[in-house]
């Protein structure tokens, strides 16, 4: 929810210092949070960020919202649920490729099926950095990691590919160097109605290299003016454009939300009539409910 009162991206810092590595690509994703959320005005006290596990992971404990670094892969059904819960809420769901794509597969297909109205942020290494070293879903093809000496035998992933094809409604990709344009895709994302998907591409210095940020810097374009971003196979040629690390909104359709599609279930089965009490709702279990203690 916006709020009256103004906010600077200062106040949303939290008293905790990152512990991440000097150089790390997620300090600049941070600076973006800090920022989006300030010129988003949004309440500090009406917003939530979900993490899973992972270098990237804790980040909900640098910013002054609430928070809640939870488990391997599980961001997005604890962020589904906040958001059920409390509609109001503003929720953004953060984590790692290894966390979202790998462990957390499963919890993104079906957050982007549902059209989940949350933000999902996630900081893409292309390794496992937490765990020192080991290949992940992002990982490109034959590189030498800690677990894969003589190349990693696997194809990458695509996470912006991979969520367009599972229903996100909008999906973009950010690079961490680029504090500005990830700060804009943060708060369009946090606009959007229904499931928004960035994958900021955020170098790990210690696991993938020092050059990472100058490499990646070099292929970085924005999307073309002439895009269509309500096209999923233009979107799905720009991800697959090896050459370029394109960066922008790729994909942005609208379609109802999860949260809608309840409230409307809600309603037909509701109407006007109060809210069942608890033992009315146990009772519809059977007889025996509500169960009395012996
Ligand atoms: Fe960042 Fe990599 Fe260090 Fe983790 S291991 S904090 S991803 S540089």
């Amino acid at each position: 929810m916006s709020c009256e009162a103004v906010y600077n991206a200062n106040d949303y810092k939290s008293d905790l210092k990152p512990v991440w590595c000097p150089g790390c690509g997620d300090f600049g994703v941070l600076t973006s949070v800090y920022r989006a959320l300030a010129e988003s005005r949004r309440e500090p006290h009406e917003t939530v960020i979900v993490s899973g596990i992972g270098c990237s992971s804790r980040l909900p404990g640098y910013v002054e919202t609430y928070g809640f670094n939870s488990l391997h892969g599980r961001a997005l059904p604890i962020a589904t649920g906040v958001k059920l819960a409390a509609p109001a809420l503003t929720v953004v769901a953060v984590g790692g490729d290894g966390d979202g794509i790998a462990i957390g597969g499963n919890h993104f297909l079906h957050a982007a099926r549902r059209n989940v109205d949350i933000t999902y942020l996630m900081m893409d290494n292309e390794i496992y950095g937490l765990t020192k070293g080991q290949a992940g879903p992002t990982t490109p093809a034959g590189d030498k990691t800690k677990s894969t000496t003589y190349g990693n035998p696997d194809a990458s992933v695509d996470p912006c590919r991979l969520a367009i094809s599972l229903g996100a409604s909008w999906v973009a990709r950010g690079f961490s160097g680029d504090v500005k344009g990830t700060t804009a895709l943060i708060a369009r994302a946090i606009a959007h109605r229904g499931f928004a998907f960035l994958n900021v591409v955020s170098p790990c210095v210690t696991w993938r290299g020092d050059d990472q940020h100058k490499e990646l810097r070099a292929k970085v374009r924005s999307v073309p003016a002439d895009h269509d971003t309500a096209s999923a196979e233009a979107a799905q040629r720009l991800c697959g454009e090896s050459e370029h690390l394109t960066v922008g909104v790729l994909y942005d359709v609208e379609r109802p939300t999860l949260l809608g599609e309840m409230m409307s279930i809600r309603w037909r089965a509701q109407g006007d009539a109060a809210p069942p009490t608890r033992t009315e709702m146990l009772r519809t279990f059977g007889a025996g409910f509500p169960r009395t203690s012996p």
